[in-house]
């Protein structure tokens, strides 16, 4: 691998801030020196290119509740809903670990705020971080602590996980199954939606169910996005993306991006990671021919699920572009799909709001 990765990234979803926070003490100075854990650290990503991403805050189930019964991924139902206080207080303690890890990083790592931030990290030798919701439930049904996350920095939601919550439902990690389970948004997720847009926030849709999915592109009205989820034509998983969703998110102006984790990637839904990185390509490929390579991108899920051994950690992100390059690829379409749709819709969305 070269030092300097021949295409500067920006990765639509990443579980490092949750890593950090099951770290406890020294996980964030572990993150910024390089500590080897994870998938993900500040050497790493600069060393694979990654100069910006969707950092995710994700809310586990409390410690004192007992993991529900051990479930085949064929018979998968919702996992528990998580209380809002609960998730508040994660939410809370998982930003606040962004906010230590910019203060520690000496600008190497600078929270994305504004159009043109994340062009000018993927232009320059720093790494921009989005504050992401990967469920909704640290906002208040009311909405009432909205515009109070959105002064602290938080510039996309994710409505839910595989979860249920007072906005909208998630869909089971089921395979083989369609993306049309369960109902639609609800008037108080229409609301947060809408609120989003107004804001100048992202709003993202993996793992959203295929009613939820349509209300969000209807009530959102400008790009939406899909960060981390593959191709339901190729891995009929539950909560990977139809071709016809693909088309609703190209009419949106928005982006799906492909996920690394094997379970969504593989046909028959295994963890096998037998020839991954054309699996991974194979994907890209579909996403392009249904919805034009504009509206591409990957969101890696780095420590949030299993990563194919082709592609360890960010550092190894590089190896996607040169195994796309080896298909064909134009230079200039795996920078659209590396970067260059990242940043037309964060300059659309963040200055739109
Ligand atoms: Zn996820």
């Amino acid at each position: 691998m070269t030092d300097q990765a021949a295409f500067s990234i920006f990765d639509g979803h990443n579980d490092a801030l949750l890593r950090v926070w099951r770290a406890g003490p020294g996980g964030e100075s572990a993150f910024v020196e390089g500590g080897g854990e994870g998938h993900l650290d500040l050497p790493r990503a600069l060393a694979g290119g990654m100069r910006g991403g969707l950092f995710g805050v994700f809310v586990p189930r409390p410690p004192a509740e007992p993991a529900p019964p051990d479930m085949d991924r064929a018979a998968k139902e919702l996992s528990p809903p998580v209380s809002h206080d609960w998730a508040a207080q994660v939410a809370e303690e998982q930003a606040a670990i962004l906010e230590r890890l910019e203060r520690i990083s000496g600008g190497r790592l600078r929270k994305a705020l504004a159009p043109g931030d994340a062009r000018a990290a993927l232009d320059g030798d720093h790494l921009a971080c989005v504050l992401h919701f990967e469920g909704a439930e640290p906002i208040a049904e009311d909405l009432s602590n909205l515009e109070a996350w959105h002064e602290r920095g938080l510039r996309s939601i994710g409505l839910v996980w595989a979860r249920r919550n007072a906005f909208a439902e998630g869909v089971p990690l089921r395979f083989p199954a369609s993306p049309d389970i369960g109902p639609g948004l609800t008037s108080a997720g229409k609301e947060l939606v809408r609120q989003c847009r107004r804001l100048g926030m992202l709003v993202d849709v993996s793992h959203l169910n295929y009613r939820g999915f349509l209300d969000v592109a209807k009530e959102y009205a400008g790009p939406v996005v899909a960060t981390h989820s593959c191709a339901h034509a190729i891995c009929p998983a539950a909560r990977n993306l139809t071709d016809e969703q693909l088309r609703v998110i190209r009419d949106t102006g928005g982006i799906a991006g492909v996920s690394l984790n094997l379970p969504d990637l593989n046909p028959d839904g295994s963890e096998s990671t037998v020839g991954a990185l054309g699996l991974i390509a194979r994907h890209l490929e579909h996403f392009a021919a249904v919805a034009g390579v504009g509206h591409v991108g990957i969101g890696s899920d780095f420590d949030g699920c299993p990563m194919p051994e082709q592609v360890p950690d960010a550092a190894a992100l590089p190896r996607i572009a040169e195994a796309l390059g080896e298909r064909g690829w134009k230079e200039h379409d795996i920078r659209r799909v590396f970067r260059d749709n990242w940043v037309r819709v964060l300059d659309q969305t963040l200055s739109e709001g």
